[in-house]
């Protein structure tokens, strides 16, 4: 089946085509710049490549029809006509309480998406356009939503609910929902497929450690509990975002710092993190390089980040009841031996040994890093969020 992902943001537009029979991937590229000056393509089909800057600005529907028109160009394109496209498949970033499983898009799922949009005001409108231009610029091709917080919904509410006035979950839904759901089910799967053992056998932790991250406990194939929670804000110490931290501190900056409440979100989701301590830079790779230079705050953001991570693996150890497994993924849990050696340093309590020999060489592949006595397997294993999405969407529009 020929499918297309589309993973539509506020002001970018990534694609992917792909064929889930034989070939897989068959094309991607990115529409940039949605809504602002200089609108950029990039297409990319094997080795053709195609850079395109359209005049003037642009909308969703104009950067869906540019992907769809670079797919099926005579010189760069890889199909002949839009009908070679069986389906469709978004990522929708909220389904709420709605969505435990991916669905088949119709006027109800696209509604259910919009009663979401409080609950994701930067994400689901964007999403919501990019379904939009699809039904206008391709009517009979059938089309699926794919969620992020989907894996989540089987967490307990021992697991989901905050402590605050019970009415609040009810009447404004704030509870944990967690996110990077595609990444963390994929991750769990395919770990339990490479260890040969059946994933409702196993109590597996997967660490999504990208610029945004993330973690799960993953018991018996299903999320147990996630780092994440009513917004991706909460959890791990990421790029730019505080994660978990005491509640006074947003009425106390607000307070003392003259912040409006958008303010605030905005100084503790983009100036944060890792940049916030480091003050140099968002991406770890920049950070390990200053710390190698002397420089204290980017050491200090390095062992912050990695100590969160190392509190988090027991604690959900714990809420498992034990552990088989720990699977680092993402950008620096895939490609980073520094960041992983010294986050399970100390955890051999927990039967959690790394070789470091292969810990230098798992970069971007899967991979067992554990040395042969350690009780708990520890995996790099690269995430992709887009198979998941391509067999979900197959699936689906399999049984229609
Ligand atoms: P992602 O969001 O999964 O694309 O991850 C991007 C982030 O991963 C970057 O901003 C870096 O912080 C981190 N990263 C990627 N490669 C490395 C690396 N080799 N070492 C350390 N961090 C890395």
């Amino acid at each position: 089946m020929v499918i297309l992902i589309l993973n539509s943001g506020s002001s970018s537009v990534k694609y992917q085509l792909w064929d889930t029979k034989s070939t897989g991937m068959l094309a991607k590229g990115l529409v940039s710049r949605i809504g602002i000056d200089n609108p950029k393509l990039e297409h990319r089909a094997g080795d053709k490549k195609y850079d395109y800057c359209p005049d003037g600005k642009i909308d969703h529907n104009d950067a869906v029809k540019l992907a769809l028109d670079a797919l099926v160009d005579s010189e760069h394109g890889i199909i002949e006509n839009i009908e070679q496209i069986d389906a469709v498949g978004h990522r929708v970033v909220h389904g709420g309480e709605k969505f435990a499983e991916s669905a088949l898009i119709t006027d109800d799922v696209i509604d259910a998406v919009k009663e979401c949009i409080p609950l994701a005001p930067l994400h689901n409108p964007p999403n919501l356009m990019g379904i939009e231009a699809c039904q206008k610029l391709m009517p009979n091709i059938p089309q699926v939503a794919v969620f992020d917080t989907a894996f989540h919904q089987t967490m307990e509410p021992y697991a989901f609910i905050y402590a605050l006035p019970y009415d609040l979950y009810k009447t404004q839904k704030i509870r944990r929902y967690g996110f990077h759901g595609t990444s963390h089910y994929y991750v769990a799967h395919r770990a339990a497929e490479f260890l040969g053992k059946p994933i409702e056998k196993l109590k597996i932790i997967t660490a999504h450690l990208g610029n945004g991250a993330s973690m799960t406990a993953v018991k018996n194939g299903k999320s147990v509990d996630t780092s994440m929670g009513f917004t991706p804000l909460e959890g791990l110490v990421m790029g730019t975002r505080t994660g978990d931290m005491d509640p006074a501190i947003v009425m106390f900056v607000m307070e003392h710092m003259n912040m409006t409440p958008a303010d605030a979100n905005n100084f503790f989701n983009k100036k944060s993190g890792i940049l916030g301590i480091s003050g140099k830079s968002n991406d770890i790779r920049d950070v390990i390089e200053a710390s190698e230079s002397g420089d204290m705050q980017a050491k200090l953001a390095l062992d912050v980040y990695t100590y969160r991570i190392r509190k988090y693996i027991g604690a959900y150890a714990a809420a498992m009841g034990g552990l088989d497994t720990l699977v680092f993924t993402a950008g620096a849990g895939e490609n980073s031996p520094f960041i992983r050696r010294k986050i399970i340093r100390n955890l051999e309590f927990l039967g959690i040994k790394i070789d470091e020999q292969k810990n230098e060489s798992a970069i971007g592949i899967t991979m067992d890093i554990s040395t042969d006595d350690a009780s708990v397997r520890t995996l790099v294993v690269p995430t992709n969020e887009e198979l998941v999405i391509a067999n979900e969407t197959e699936q689906i529009v399999s049984e229609i």
